[in-house]
């Protein structure tokens, strides 16, 4: 029942001489309502942001063999191949079901995904992958702090945001990679490169698609953003002393990456909307492919770290 609804409902006087009977069967109904919300279910994932980055998104080819499949506010990327499709991002629990149906309506299916893996392994990247790998059988490969997460603890302690986000839920089994590490898939060469500092585990992928004779260099950025629960100090973190050096590291790899698309874990991140439209709208170059993109991330993302170090002196 809606806030409104209940006003309209108390205004009605002439039914309920008695206002206190009135307020008594307002409140019962509002509580029956709260009580229907609540079985019709938020998984226990939803966040305050959730709602909106799990609007439904009509999936779409982004070049070649790379495809959007994810809600409009969190990214989940298909990789294709005639031997079996890689999925990158599993987006949050309740983007499971979009996912799916995503993959269906570009004609592919879910049980052909042999690879699964992620930026980081927060709720909202690494939620759905638990039930996206019991739906398709994939095998699950990620960092080695990712690993831990994922089959062990659901989220990591010395993670900036421990203690302030909910667990993900656990999977079975899965590969721990190294740093620089290739996986193939089919014709699909997906590399792997460690950028931590918004987790430990944080790793971006880098790739390759062709359209026409044409092959342009993806990169797929994890998160770069210094985020964190109440208290956690990234200058000084005895949980996650290495942090800055981290981050560093990471803004590193985005500067030398050969860089022609630059997709990032959440899409506003790279203004990928705004590109995306466009190319819709016929604007040439097409404005999906951005070679300074990458460069540009690891400027602003450098600034961002920047002014959180700054605003933790002296506290
Ligand atoms: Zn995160």
């Amino acid at each position: 029942m809606s806030h409104q609804h209940e006003v309209k409902f108390m205004r009605k006087r002439n039914h309920f001489p008695n206002p206190i009977a009135a307020l008594t069967l307002a409140t019962f109904l509002l509580a029956l309502a709260t009580l229907a919300s609540g079985q019709s279910g938020a998984p226990a994932s939803s966040c305050a942001d959730c709602p909106v980055w799990n609007k439904p998104q009509q999936p779409f080819r982004i070049y070649g063999n790379t495809y959007y499949v994810g809600p409009r506010g969190l990214t989940s990327i298909l990789l294709t191949s005639k031997a079996g499709h890689v999925l990158i991002d599993g987006a949050l629990p309740e983007s499971v079901p979009q996912i799916v149906a995503n993959i269906r309506s570009l004609g592919f299916r879910i049980e052909d995904v042999k690879l699964i893996v992620n930026s980081h392994v927060h709720f909202d990247h690494g939620g759905g992958i638990a039930e996206l790998q019991r739906l398709s059988g994939a095998k699950v490969a990620a960092s080695p702090w990712s690993v831990e997460v994922l089959t062990k603890s659901g989220v990591g302690k010395g993670d900036p945001q421990f203690g302030s986000i909910t667990p993900v839920a656990l999977v079975p089994r899965a590969d721990t990679l190294r740093d620089g590490r290739t996986l193939s898939v089919g014709d699909i060469r997906l590399t792997a490169h460690f950028t931590p500092g918004h987790t430990p585990g944080g790793t971006s992928w880098t790739w390759k698609s062709c359209e026409n004779g044409r092959c342009l260099s993806l990169v797929y950025s994890d998160s770069m953003t210094p985020v964190s629960a109440d208290g956690f100090r990234f200058s000084d973190s005895r949980e996650y002393p290495t942090a800055v050096q981290d981050f560093e590291k990471s803004f590193a790899f985005l500067k030398a990456a050969p860089c022609d698309i630059l997709l990032t874990s959440h899409p506003d991140a790279s203004g990928f909307w705004q590109r995306l439209e466009g190319r819709q709208k016929g604007v040439r170059p097409d404005p999906v492919v951005s070679p300074n993109a990458c460069k540009e991330l690891a400027g602003r993302a450098a600034e961002q770290l920047r002014r959180r170090l700054e605003s933790e002196k002296g506290r």
